[in-house]
């Protein structure tokens, strides 16, 4: 068993495909989160300047925290700025 910590898997195991900057960067998105676990900080980056086939879950693979050092990383799309879009679009729609 076991598999990779960075992906989802279905109840049979099999490995479900990953999220990608391109893919996210054509629904609009910009920026991922970085979260480093020892220290519980999160830091935007922008996905502007990465690779369009780079999986979302392993941004954090290019990075160490600023802060402890470590590599103890996740990384996922930002989720203030999901919520900034959804405001904006709510917006847009009810003038
Ligand atoms: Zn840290």
């Amino acid at each position: 068993m076991g598999g990779n910590p960075r992906r989802s898997y279905d109840k049979v195991g099999r490995e479900l495909p990953p999220a990608t900057v391109g893919g996210e960067r054509t629904q609009g998105r910009r920026l991922a989160e970085i979260i480093c676990h020892p220290c519980v900080r999160f830091v935007e980056v922008p996905i502007d300047d990465l690779p369009p086939d780079l999986p979302i879950p392993d941004i954090c693979l290019r990075y160490r925290c600023s802060k402890c050092g470590g590599k103890n990383l996740s990384s996922r799309m930002s989720i203030s700025e999901h919520y900034a879009q959804i405001r904006e679009e709510r917006e847009r729609r009810d003038g």
